[in-house]
């Protein structure tokens, strides 16, 4: 690995649920390539979590690769850091069932997410109950003992990572010292980017209603109509106020995240809605026209991408492999012999 300025890891995953959308670009892709150069940035397609509801298998092949090829595109450098799909690295499958031997049914049943998605549903998958155990193994793979360990976690994800901490501690306690416990960094701004046609919930890639969701893919003019239809609020006033004013206030978000300024300061700035909504517009296009001709660049060479995808494989074997090996003889399976071995 390159050097970096300090030897902390930094891990995030992406679901392959959807399209990427402005909140994945702004709130969590755009803060990890700003990071790559500080810290060790380990950034993967969480292929596996997509598996815990109903899915196309094709489509999710697409969607698979679609968001290694954003991140790329978006400036993730893969040699700085190490890219690499989840079910590329089989570490994280084996390492999960390790914890799902250490987890236990009652906590798993308690988050809060399962039972949300789980809610009023006839028939649910087994990995959606497990799916925070395996996000587990996705983080404590890579936090050995001594190993300072950030995992950026907006709000949603805070009772996931307890639950990490609490099995990482657990382990540790009944087998011996093996994992540090990671902790929660806030993820870049810390702005939750709000559906622009319904500002009271969060934008999602996965929302069948994409009015109000701008993809990081959406041709520019797509991109301008869905903004300057944004919902607004009532009396027309520009400030700053995400419980009285959700629709101007995500507005003012979204420009401060991309110009880098804050929210509150810009709402000085403008009059009205319709020139905030132009200059959001332009300043959202700005960011995503470039970004989508390297994507096109990128997305054309599907063989130097699976290329890129496999280095980044290996390079995260390299450092699950044997962490994966230490915590089976913990738990007293025993290491692969060698037939040949005498
Ligand atoms: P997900 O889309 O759930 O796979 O999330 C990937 C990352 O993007 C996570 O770090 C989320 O917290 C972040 N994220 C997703 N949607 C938004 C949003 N609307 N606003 C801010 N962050 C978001």
């Amino acid at each position: 690995m390159e050097t970096h300025r300090t030897s902390t890891r930094r891990i995030t995953g992406i679901q392959p649920t959807g399209h990427l959308q402005l909140g994945n670009l702004l709130a969590a892709v755009r803060p990890m390539v700003a990071g790559q150069h500080d810290v060790h940035t380990l950034a993967f397609i969480a292929d596996q979590h997509a598996l815990t509801v109903d899915h196309d298998p094709a489509r999710l092949a697409g969607l698979t690769r679609e968001a290694a090829a954003i991140l790329l595109a978006a400036g993730l450098d893969p040699v700085r850091c190490v890219l690499f799909v989840q079910s590329q690295v089989p570490e994280h499958a084996v390492a999960h069932y390790l914890l799902e031997s250490t987890a236990t049914f009652g906590e798993s049943r308690r988050m809060i997410q399962f039972r949300e998605k789980a809610g009023g549903q006839e028939s649910v998958r087994l990995s959606l109950l497990t799916y925070p155990v395996l996000m587990a193994a996705d983080i404590l793979l890579y936090a050995g003992v001594g190993q300072d360990v950030e995992v950026p976690v907006g709000e949603d994800q805070g009772q996931h990572l307890e639950l990490v901490r609490a099995l990482g501690r657990r382990f540790n306690r009944r087998y011996g010292l093996t994992f540090a416990l990671p902790r929660g960094v806030q993820p870049g701004s810390g702005a939750r980017i709000m559906d622009l046609a319904e500002p009271g919930r969060k934008m999602e890639k996965t929302n069948p209603a994409t009015a109000g969701v701008v993809f990081v893919l959406d041709p520019p003019d797509v991109v301008r109509r869905k903004i300057l239809r944004a919902v607004t609020d009532g009396d027309r006033v520009v400030a700053y106020d995400p419980v009285t004013r959700p629709g101007v206030s995500n507005l003012l978000d979204i420009l401060g995240c991309v110009l880098g300024r804050s929210a509150t300061g810009l709402a000085g700035e403008y009059q009205t809605y319709a020139r905030l909504k132009a200059d959001v517009a332009d300043a959202v296009v700005a960011v995503l026209e470039p970004l989508q001709r390297r994507f096109a660049d990128i997305s054309g060479d599907p063989a130097e991408l699976a290329r890129v995808l496999a280095a980044g494989s290996e390079r995260a074997t390299a450092l699950a492999g044997p962490m994966l090996a230490v915590a089976q003889q913990r738990m007293g399976l025993l290491p692969v012999a060698h037939a040949d071995a005498r």
